[in-house]
């Protein structure tokens, strides 16, 4: 395990990363309406992302094809954007990373299209709010499992379950680095908590059964039962009166 500090410089340069994620996000929340592609929500956003002089995290890493990941309904994580036309009810999570001055910003949403079921909207919302209850958290002295606990309390009190399978993640000059974040599991455990850490949380939530399957691509990510699944990311960095969250605009 090799977590990599940063240093005040370095933090500064990880904001500019995490509020161009962040303007990116707000975009294509704008842009999110029944009938458009999610190819056209990924062009969008990679023209955004190098307008502002960054480059797209996700573009090539592990050989992905485009710049952001975009998961409609039963989709959890890595979607890849293509001719899929979003129409009114679907739910879509955007997973958008960016990189610049030699380091990178992560984040990821859960968008309504039009209007969706109350269940569909409890489920956003309870992602998001899981990501918050974890923050809280996120402070020195604690320990790393800290965080994961209480997001997996926080899901399964409120009816739905976490994936196990994909996890949080540090994050700096590379999109991931160590430690491995769950969003589940027993307080108490791993790496203290130290100020200068930068982590990327990321609750993936599902409606039904946890477990998810690998589609056909290679890529996508769904729920094994195909119940709707919701994703919230921050980029966060543990400073030594709290954490501070890099890729959110208020
Ligand atoms: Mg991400
Ligand atoms: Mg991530």
């Amino acid at each position: 395990l090799m977590i990599i500090i940063k240093n005040d410089k370095e933090i500064d340069l990880m904001r500019i990363a995490g509020r161009i994620v962040a303007e990116t996000l707000l975009l294509v929340e704008k842009k999110v309406k029944p009938g458009i592609t999610t190819a056209e929500l990924d062009r969008i956003a990679e023209e955004f992302i190098t307008k502002h002089g960054a480059i797209p995290s996700f573009k090539g890493l592990y050989g992905f094809p485009a710049s952001l990941c975009i998961s409609v309904n039963e989709q959890v994580v890595h979607g890849i954007p293509g001719g899929y036309v979003l129409k009114e009810g679907d739910i879509v999570s955007v997973d958008c990373g960016a990189h610049i001055n030699g380091f990178h910003g992560d984040a990821a949403r859960t968008f309504a299209v039009g209007n969706i079921s109350e269940e569909a909207n409890k489920l956003i919302k309870v992602t998001e709010e899981s990501f918050f209850k974890g923050l809280e958290f996120a402070k020195v002295g604690n320990r790393l499992t800290d965080i994961s606990h209480e997001i997996q309390r926080y899901v399964e009190a409120s009816g739905f379950s976490v994936v196990r399978d994909f996890v949080g993640h540090g994050i700096g000059r590379s999109v991931h680095e160590d430690p491995e974040i769950p969003n589940f599991g027993r307080p108490g455990r791993g790496p203290k908590l130290v100020a200068g850490m930068t982590l990327a949380i990321e609750p993936m939530v599902n409606m039904g059964t946890y477990r998810v399957a690998t589609l056909g691509d290679d890529w996508t990510v769904v729920s094994a039962d195909k119940s709707l699944s919701a994703h919230y990311e921050n980029t966060v960095v543990i400073l030594p009166d709290g954490p501070e969250i890099l890729t959110l605009i208020k």
